[in-house]
């Protein structure tokens, strides 16, 4: 088996809380907390969770965004939290990041030519004019023609920004692109466009996706594997296909009976949690998901469950699974 492209082993990303989080004493946000996670070339891995689980986090401090608190983040062999200075910037080119926001994160004040070329003059990776070839060619292959190279990205709709977003991802020929919630702003009749464009841009340039989407019908579509985050925590992951088949944990079982069912007699009953989710600066002894699960036993209020994988590949912390365990 070959070495996954990146290694993401024990992260721990933790905030200090503002004083009215806080209560007294030195209390931190545990927005990711100790999650391993690994993802190949040519692969898709998708971290799902409701709002606030730490899947955005998680990606951020993959790519140092964010300084994660402990853990390893190996890309390409390389231990990503040890870079600094010219490592880092190197490191930079081969992993890059597609935002959610299309509006926001285009800089109205250049055309969409120069917003795709920008990153390869930024690396010294190209002359201006070389980075404006391959930032046209960029923009063509992503769907957007030529002829709107020097059209500012308000001229665009949010299906186009999108384009034009991705377009500048891969101006450095990255390995690793980042994508979080990617189709979430647009139109659903626009979403299916761009996640079919994601998909075929990485048959063609053999691209390592990690995929944040709280749309477990975008995961499905998109993704090889997939792992679901609670209060900072991987609480299930499995093979996609396994996973919508024969979801383990009380939680990703809530998730996917909430996704729309489409066909008569697909009427699996909708599982409805009750309470808050709990603040990730005070989150709840034992299973961290004890607070709102259906199948509460009286050990989960006081033991964290350990993780369990079979032999598919298929893990889930879990005490109902616990009989299952060959691996903690
Ligand atoms: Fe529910 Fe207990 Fe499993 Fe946690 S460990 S998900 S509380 S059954």
């Amino acid at each position: 088996m070959h070495d996954p492209m990146l290694s993401v082993e024990n992260l721990v990303t933790h905030f200090p809380a503002r004083a009215s989080e806080a209560g007294r004493g030195k209390a931190v946000i545990r927005a990711v907390d100790n999650i391993s996670f690994s993802v190949s070339a040519g692969e898709t891995y998708a971290l799902v969770g409701e709002s606030g689980c730490g899947k955005s986090t998680t990606a951020r401090s993959v790519l140092r965004l964010i300084e994660p608190t402990a853990g390893s983040v190996r890309f390409r062999g390389t231990e990503v939290t040890a870079c600094t200075g010219r490592a880092l910037r190197a490191l930079r080119r081969d992993m890059q990041m597609v935002f959610q926001d299309p509006y926001s994160s285009l800089n109205p004040r250049m055309t969409v030519a120069q917003i795709v070329a920008e990153p390869l003059i930024v690396h010294r990776m190209a002359s201006r004019s070389e980075a404006r070839d391959r930032a046209v060619k960029l923009l063509d292959r992503c769907g957007l023609d030529r002829r709107y190279a020097d059209r500012y990205p308000h001229a665009f709709s949010g299906g186009q920004r999108q384009r034009v977003v991705i377009a500048r991802a891969l101006a450095t020929s990255p390995k690793l692109v980042v994508a979080d919630e990617p189709v979430s702003a647009l139109d659903v009749s626009i979403q299916s466009q761009i996640m079919n464009l994601l998909c075929d841009l990485q048959e063609e340039f053999g691209l390592a996706y990690v995929l944040i989407s709280h749309d477990l019908a975008v995961v499905r579509h998109m993704a090889d594997r997939i792992g679901v985050m609670y209060l900072g925590k991987l609480v299930e992951q499995a093979p996609v296909d396994e996973f919508y088949r024969n979801p383990k944990h009380p939680y990703s079982r809530a998730l996917l009976s909430a996704i729309p069912k489409h066909r008569p007699g697909d009427a699996s009953a909708r599982i409805v949690l009750t309470g808050e989710v709990p603040s990730p600066t005070n989150p709840p002894a034992g299973c961290p998901f004890h607070t709102r699960c259906p199948h509460v036993m009286p050990r989960c209020h006081t033991e964290g469950p350990k993780t369990s994988t079979n032999a598919a590949g298929h893990s889930v912390a879990c005490h109902l699974f616990d009989e299952d365990s060959n691996d903690s």
